[in-house]
């Protein structure tokens, strides 16, 4: 069969990797490069050299992967013969009237005497003890109740929301004001997630190293540059047309392309298919790779990984400490990702400033997500993407996995 997949990111790469051996298959993709939200700083996104030096892969997007709960995406990586590295990862929270909370990993990791340890872990066992019983309790509820509800519903102003939004902040790369629109179908997957203790692995080489790998064995072609003008399911195929004027025929489409963009390329959309995708906008996030260390001198500390730094009342942003993300030396420069930490950071220090473009995680646009897994194939279309799983890496790989076996290719 002749497959055209729009969008060449985690998902429409996983999903080409999987169909590459038993289809024809053809990638759109917008951008001049492959990769979508993963950018790989020397690799995919190529960078003056006087300020990263050759030879460091830094991640300005997608960095680390759960080993316990990212199945699929482990199974994927060791199809792929993609060498993996387990890094060290702990979370400090920072209030914007100096106290902070750190997590049980940071407790153990930082110097600080016994008398501090214990001091750090009575703080957090209160927020902990919460924590549990408010995973404990919405468990117990019957998911059609609040499944595709907002965050906010649950939400309330006290220590432990203000945490577990500061999380989905850091997971989706969303305005903190905004983590409270996310679903919290989503919302509790993540944070039920974090009472596994979650152990992070990184790609060696930079997460763009996978694509990589699927590229050397990739036999169909590549289109860069390339959304198509208009896309029509018509006489038991699809239509592509460019806007170049080239007109190609398929037998289906796979849409690996973020929710809001389905509806700008479809020229036929059924009914059904506006309902699915019309209420799905666009999360414009922007992160930046800096080696400034201004922000924890500041907050007097001395020990840095996953840092959530509330600025003021409602607002804050993240800062992800890289070196032991991306296997630099402890004693090297100190490179670090920022997400809405601009005004914290000196404009000589910044390296790149990275432009990502993510789903838009709302309780309206969250209504029809299984709709749209469960209608796959109808129209001769499909769909992939992080947004149909955890939005993250797992749920890009699941969704690849479910079309491929949906259409006899590889299944892991
Ligand atoms: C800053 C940041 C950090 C992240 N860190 C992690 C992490 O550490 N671990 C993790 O698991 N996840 C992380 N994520 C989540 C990440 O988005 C997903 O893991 C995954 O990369 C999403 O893949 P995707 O293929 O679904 O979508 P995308 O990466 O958005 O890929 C979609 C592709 O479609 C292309 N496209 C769009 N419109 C069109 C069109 N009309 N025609 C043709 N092509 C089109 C885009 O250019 C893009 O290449 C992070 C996200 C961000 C923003």
């Amino acid at each position: 069969m002749k497959l055209a997949i729009i969008g060449g990111g985690a998902a429409g790469m996983s999903c080409a990797y999987l169909l590459n051996k038993k289809h024809d298959v053809t990638i759109f993709e917008k951008q001049p490069m492959l990769g979508g939200n993963i950018r790989t700083l020397n690799k995919n996104v190529n960078i003056d050299n006087e300020k990263l030096r050759k030879g460091l892969f830094i991640d300005n997007g997608v960095i680390e992967f759960d080993r316990g709960n990212f199945e699929y995406f482990h199974k994927l990586m060791e199809d792929l013969k993609v060498e993996l590295q387990e890094v060290p990862l702990s979370a400090g929270f920072f209030y914007s009237n100096g106290k902070h909370i750190y997590t049980p990993s940071r407790i153990h990791d930082i110097q600080i005497g016994p008398f501090q340890k214990m001091k750090e872990t009575i703080k957090l066992s209160k927020i902990f003890f919460d924590y549990n019983s408010f995973m404990l309790k919405t468990s117990l509820r019957k998911k059609k109740d609040y499944y595709n509800l907002p965050f906010s519903h649950l939400s309330k102003e006290r220590v432990l929301f203000w945490w577990m939004r500061m999380i989905l902040m850091y997971a989706y790369s969303i305005p903190y004001k905004d983590t409270n629109n996310i679903p919290i179908g989503l919302a509790l997957s993540m944070l039920r997630s974090c009472l596994t203790f979650p152990k992070w692995n990184r790609i060696v080489g930079g997460t763009y190293t996978y694509i990589e790998k699927i590229l050397e064995s990739f036999q169909g072609k590549i289109r860069y540059n390339s959304d198509p003008q208009s896309i029509s399911r018509k006489n038991g195929g699809v239509e592509i047309n460019l806007k170049t004027g080239e007109k190609e025929l398929f037998d289906k489409v796979i849409f690996a392309s973020p929710p809001h963009e389905v509806l700008k390329s479809l020229n036929d959309p059924t009914e059904d298919e506006k309902k699915r995708f019309g209420a799905w906008k666009e999360n414009k996030a922007q992160t930046l790779i800096h080696t400034d260390t201004e922000m924890f001198q500041k907050r007097k500390v001395n020990y840095f990984s996953a840092d959530l730094i509330q600025k003021k009342e409602g607002d804050a942003g993240y800062n992800a400490f890289l070196n032991g993300l991306s296997g630099i030396k402890k004693n090297d420069i100190k490179y670090s990702l920022a997400f809405n930490l601009e005004d914290e950071i000196d404009p000589e220090k910044i390296i790149h400033i990275q432009k990502h473009s993510t789903p838009f995680y709302s309780s309206e646009a969250f209504k029809y997500r299984n709709e749209v897994i469960e209608t796959n194939g109808e129209n001769n279309t499909f769909h992939v993407g992080a947004y149909l799983g955890n939005g993250l890496h797992e749920g890009a790989i699941c969704s690849a996995l479910r079309v491929s076996k949906m259409l006899g290719g590889k299944v892991l």
